[in-house]
């Protein structure tokens, strides 16, 4: 028989609704120019798939090690972060001891936590989507917890939490992971006390840099905490073409996937002042590749009225606090144009 937690489980919602400009998951909106596919096409080209792949990737730890500025000792890769956020809720603690999941936040720390059978301590963040450390330091002296995460900058808010509430809960004694999914989007980072600490690991990922179709992940932490992490990462997690690949877009690419993100920030900017300029549209500031607004009406019945302007975007107004709420991922400025104008249309219209 299937497992009863399963029973209060919710598999994770992905958006699939088809739209001719999709800004719902916080993809890179750039194409790699011809020459960068050429590249990448000509490597695969040359593979055999019937072998399997390196089991340690050396060659691609090679190149993020150049990349991130850390030691290939220092990291543990996965498919996709989700892959590491699964290890992490396994052995980070024992299965009896609680997750502080600090809401609304990225789905997969309560989903991995509720999968592993280990009790989730849900906190609400504070009214300016910050860590309400009364709240947290609570639960975590009432509730046993013994791992953490937080999203830096946070998913959906897209907020950088204040630095010392995390240190903070994280001198209780809780295993603490740093998310930073963005952090090419906000350029802050607990990458130093990973490297120095055993109670602290850092989470990059290439999925919101142009490589989410990869599937790479990365755990940053210190030797003896990744050296038993990889105890119990699958061999062969990474494919054969993604490591390829993913070794080609981060040296022959590098120039664009910089130059991609400079764009997406300019644009954050320049999106971020649009909206806010539409009236009865709240814009919250971010520090990400995505910005969350507000406005008084149904969320859904906006998020409807976008999409017949042809955007699709993300409907967040599901989650704890975020009611009228949806999330826009930063595009190519054409695409940033065509959802300004989805949005006027909208607001009009619902008017
Ligand atoms: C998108 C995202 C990730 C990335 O997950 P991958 O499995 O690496 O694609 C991780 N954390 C947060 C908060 C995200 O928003």
């Amino acid at each position: 028989m299937l497992s009863r937690r399963l029973k209060g489980l919710k598999a994770y919602k992905t958006e699939t609704t088809s739209a001719p400009v999709r800004l719902s998951s916080n993809e890179l909106p750039f194409e790699p120019p011809e020459s960068l596919k050429k590249s990448v096409t000509s490597r695969i080209k040359s593979l055999n798939p019937s072998l399997y792949p390196d089991p340690n990737c050396t060659e691609l730890k090679e190149v993020l090690s150049e990349f991130l500025g850390v030691p290939p000792e220092n990291m543990m890769l996965g498919n996709g972060s989700d892959e590491l956020i699964y290890y992490l809720s396994a052995v980070a603690g024992e299965p009896s001891e609680g997750v502080l999941v600090t809401e609304p936040t990225f789905p997969m720390y309560g989903i991995s936590a509720q999968v592993m059978g280990r009790p989730v301590v849900s906190t609400l963040l504070d009214k300016g989507f910050d860590i309400d450390l009364p709240s947290c330091l609570e639960s975590v002296n009432a509730g046993a917890v013994s791992l953490s995460y937080f999203a830096y900058p946070n998913n959906p808010t897209g907020n950088l939490y204040s630095r010392d509430r995390i240190q903070k809960i994280r001198d209780e004694g809780v295993f603490t992971v740093i998310d930073e999914a963005y952090y090419h989007y906000s350029g802050e980072s607990f990458m130093d006390e990973a490297l120095k600490r055993s109670d602290t690991v850092v989470l990059r990922s290439l999925s919101k840099i142009g490589m989410a179709g990869l599937r790479i992940g990365v755990l940053i932490g210190a030797k003896e905490v990744v050296s038993e992490l990889e105890k119990v990462r699958l061999p062969f997690n990474i494919t054969l073409p993604s490591q390829v690949m993913a070794v080609v877009m981060l040296t022959e690419g590098r120039d664009f996937i910089e130059e991609s993100i400079e764009k997406v920030i300019k644009e954050r900017e320049r999106l971020s002042r649009e909206m806010a300029g539409i009236e009865g549209v709240q814009v919250f500031p971010s520090r990400a590749n995505f910005i969350l607004f507000k406005t008084l009406f149904d969320a859904s019945l906006l998020h409807g009225e976008i999409l017949k302007g042809g955007v699709l975007v993300r409907d967040v107004s599901y989650m704890p606090l975020l009611e009228g709420c949806l999330r826009v991922s930063v595009g190519k400025p054409e695409e940033n144009d065509r959802f300004l104008e989805a949005l006027n249309g909208a607001m009009k219209s619902l008017q």
